[in-house]
């Protein structure tokens, strides 16, 4: 075993005090070990016989501290459904430190619910096993999914009570990103009008995320361009994020934080999965407005580094503009791809907008209309369409491989999810591990599973998920 189990090399610990609070994750009664990720702990370094050591879920729990772990909580504000926060912070996440992993990028190992922090407002700091499940199962499947995405390392039980809507038992996960630079981050100091801190972020982040970006309007450029890449990847697997606020968007353009995420199951544009979400303001189809909303409080905070401000704010609007045309790129690309299209062309776009229509008119299941695609069936309303699909495909070869490539056999569906939940709160953790186990290859058809494509029977549809995490 070596002296160092993780091989931290801190560079936000380094930025000045107003930029974190230090503070230890509190130790819990029992910790517990649920899961942990040996593929990804060996991706970033991590020794291989403390990973599978009682010291690992100590550490994982909080109760523990390997050498080099500088523990801090973040300071952020964002824009919570539209409305102003100008002060949020990590309530119940503790950034043990950094890595640079095997192929040389920077990582952040966080601890989510560790406690209380300067930032936890009226919180207890806790999670409990449900979305930390929830969040370890989704996160892990839209890596699988090709889908930038935070990571999952470890969830331990805490062998103690979350009071919730009820009590609950309380888990902590591990979890690991590019970095947890937030929109909401440059709008903390930005509000309080420091543009020397503002400045140190976007170095910080050129450094971190975009190594060819010289200026703050490059790294706004970049970062609008990676956006517009993230929502057309959740777009094409009728992922729902659900809590799209300026304090979850990361600046590296991994999706972060799942609370009442979802998978939709039959297509309709409107859905929306989360019980605070009345207005229906992060539905599916709401998504890329929403990133362009708010990549437009990220430019705003960007603007005191950008010169003379007539002009500031001309090219400001000119980067968050070319989001769109960014967005129908990546969406055309992915989208055709899943038509079983290699290199879209004049009249594909409208090829994919009929076949949604087609879907949208009837209610079919998103994930599994696109993938019965390979075998040539549609639903029945769209039997004229596939002629037209057909005659387009016969410029295409291996078109039906290419579709069993594009769309996944399986999603995490929301009813498989909550059953996965119910279960592991009974101390059965059965069913995650058969869930994980097809989402790591979603692609492929594991034989014998197939009840797990299908839709929820009526009854068993889920139709709100819950932020209460
Ligand atoms: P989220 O909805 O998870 O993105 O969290 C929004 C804000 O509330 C963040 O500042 C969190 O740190 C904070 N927060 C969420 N849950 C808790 C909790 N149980 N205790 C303390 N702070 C929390
Ligand atoms: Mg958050």
């Amino acid at each position: 075993m070596s002296m160092r189990p993780i091989p931290f090399d801190n560079s936000y610990a380094r930025l000045p005090g107003k930029f974190h609070v230090f503070q230890d994750p509190q130790p819990v009664a029992a910790p517990e070990l649920l899961v942990i990720n040996l593929g990804l702990a060996d991706e970033l370094g991590i020794d291989p016989d403390w990973i599978r050591s009682e010291a690992a879920v100590r550490t994982f729990a909080g109760n523990e501290l390997p050498e080099g772990a500088e523990p801090l909580a973040q300071a952020y504000a964002g824009h919570q459904f539209g409305g102003w926060v100008p002060q949020l912070g990590d309530g119940r996440a503790v950034l043990l430190g950094e890595v640079i992993d095997r192929t040389g990028q920077r990582r952040d190992i966080q601890l989510k619910g560790a406690g209380r922090t300067p930032w936890s407002r009226g919180g207890d700091g806790r999670a409990w096993l449900g979305p930390v499940l929830r969040e370890y199962l989704v996160s892990e499947a839209m890596h699988a999914l090709g889908i930038p995405t935070t990571r999952a390392l470890a969830a331990v039980a805490t062998g103690e009570t979350v009071q919730r809507e009820q009590a609950y038992p309380g888990a902590v996960l591990t979890r690991v990103a590019a970095s947890h630079l937030r929109v909401g981050t440059f709008q903390y100091f930005a509000a309080r009008g420091d543009h020397e801190a503002i400045r140190t972020l976007v170095d910080h982040a050129i450094k971190r995320h975009y190594a060819q970006a010289e200026t703050a309007l490059d790294l706004l450029n970049a970062v609008v361009a990676r956006q517009a890449e993230l929502i057309a990847g959740w777009m094409s697997v009728g992922f729902i994020h659900g809590v799209m606020n300026t304090d979850n968007m990361a600046i590296s353009g991994e999706t972060i934080d799942y609370g009442p995420c979802a998978f939709m199951d039959a297509y309709n544009p409107e859905t929306v999965f989360s019980s605070i979400d009345r207005m229906g303001r992060y539905a599916w189809r709401n998504q890329p407005e929403i990133a362009v909303w708010n990549l437009a409080q990220f430019a705003t905070c960007l603007l005191p580094l950008m010169g003379e401000r007539d002009k500031a704010i001309e090219q400001a609007t000119e980067a968050v503009h070319r989001f769109p045309t960014h967005y129908a790129r990546a969406w055309l690309e992915r989208f055709a791809r899943k038509l079983g299209i290699e290199r879209p062309r004049e009249g594909d776009a409208q090829l994919v907008e009929a076949f949604l229509k087609g879907l949208a008119d009837t209610g079919a299941d998103f994930t599994n209309s696109f993938r019965d695609l390979a075998s040539r069936d549609v639903p029945e309303n769209l039997s004229g369409w596939k002629v037209d699909w057909l005659a387009r495909l016969a410029d295409e070869v291996d078109w039906e491989e290419r579709i069993r490539r594009a769309n996944p056999a399986y999603i995490a569906r929301n009813h498989r999810v909550e059953a996965m939940i119910q279960a592991a709160v009974t101390g059965d953790l059965s069913l995650f591990r058969e869930l994980s186990d097809i989402l790591d290859t979603p692609f492929n058809d594991h034989p014998g599973k197939e009840g797990y494509r299908a839709p929820p029977a009526p009854g068993e549809e889920v139709l709100q998920t819950f932020c209460g995490t």
